[in-house]
């Protein structure tokens, strides 16, 4: 066996692992039926130039925009702003709610308690943090951690508008009721969202530009509290593989 089988069936495994982890399995059941797919299916690169072009766009956006933004009264209060971080030509975008204490002191998304759970759902999904761009609708942190307020998000949504449309995902995930009803500009809860994909246009209207399909499902903060949940949150995650061609373990198909 060459060492590039060995990584193959290496990343499948691990896979197989963060899944069944994730769902609080204490036994592990191995094969490696999936390693033929994932060569054939896993694509997670546009062109080079493609993915230049869309890093430096993205460097522009926090450099001249987001980092020195005093559109709210956040600005006040943060240690630094959180643009993001990933891959500038990711197939998924990740985007929660806001940066919390520790997203704040560090200036990345998702590093938190919260951001180790997303490490692992990703890591279910046969992906590393590396190959997709995690983000949130807040770019500051807002003090104690309390819920956006409807004008920060007004403040801020634009940021994360031009977010996906420099990186044009093929997916976006939204973890949490926030971020899903704010790209999807509605009320309805994060129960009735779920479970199904939904239309968002970068363009504001179904007008102009093809919709990128938005997949809202719970956040990791709240499958913390509610492990119960992560069974319904794994469901949603295999949805955007399937769409995407990821392969997914027998087990769960
Ligand atoms: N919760 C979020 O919504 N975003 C983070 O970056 C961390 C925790």
């Amino acid at each position: 066996m060459g060492p590039e089988q060995r990584e193959e069936i290496a990343a499948v495994l691990k896979q197989r692992l963060e899944t069944e982890l994730l769902l609080g399995a204490r036994e592990i059941p191995v094969s490696v039926d999936a390693v033929g797919e994932r060569t054939s299916s896993v694509q997670v690169q546009n062109s080079e130039e493609q993915a230049e072009r869309k890093a430096r766009e993205l460097r522009l956006l926090d450099e001249q925009q987001v980092c020195g933004c005093v559109k709210c009264a956040l600005s006040r209060t943060r240690t630094q702003t959180v643009f993001g971080q990933g891959r500038p030509s990711a197939r998924i975008m990740f985007v929660g709610e806001a940066p919390g204490f520790e997203e704040d002191r560090q200036g990345l998304a998702f590093v938190g308690r919260a951001g180790q759970l997303l490490t692992r759902m990703i890591a279910a999904m046969g992906l590393d943090r590396e190959d997709v761009f995690i983000c949130n609708v807040l770019k500051c942190r807002p003090p104690n951690n309390r819920a956006p307020a409807t004008d920060e998000i007004a403040s801020c949504s634009p940021y994360l508008i031009e977010q996906i449309r420099i990186i044009e995902p093929e997916v976006i995930v939204a973890l949490g009721a926030p971020a899903s009803q704010t790209l999807l500009d509605t009320r309805e809860s994060i129960g009735r969202l779920r479970g199904q994909f939904h239309d968002f246009y970068a363009s504001g209207t179904p007008m102009i530009g093809d919709p990128i399909p938005v997949m809202p499902t719970y956040h990791p903060a709240y499958l913390l509290r509610n492990a119960q949940e992560k069974p319904r949150a794994w469901e949603d995650l295999k949805l955007v593989m399937r769409r995407l061609g990821l392969p997914i373990p027998e087990r769960h198909r």
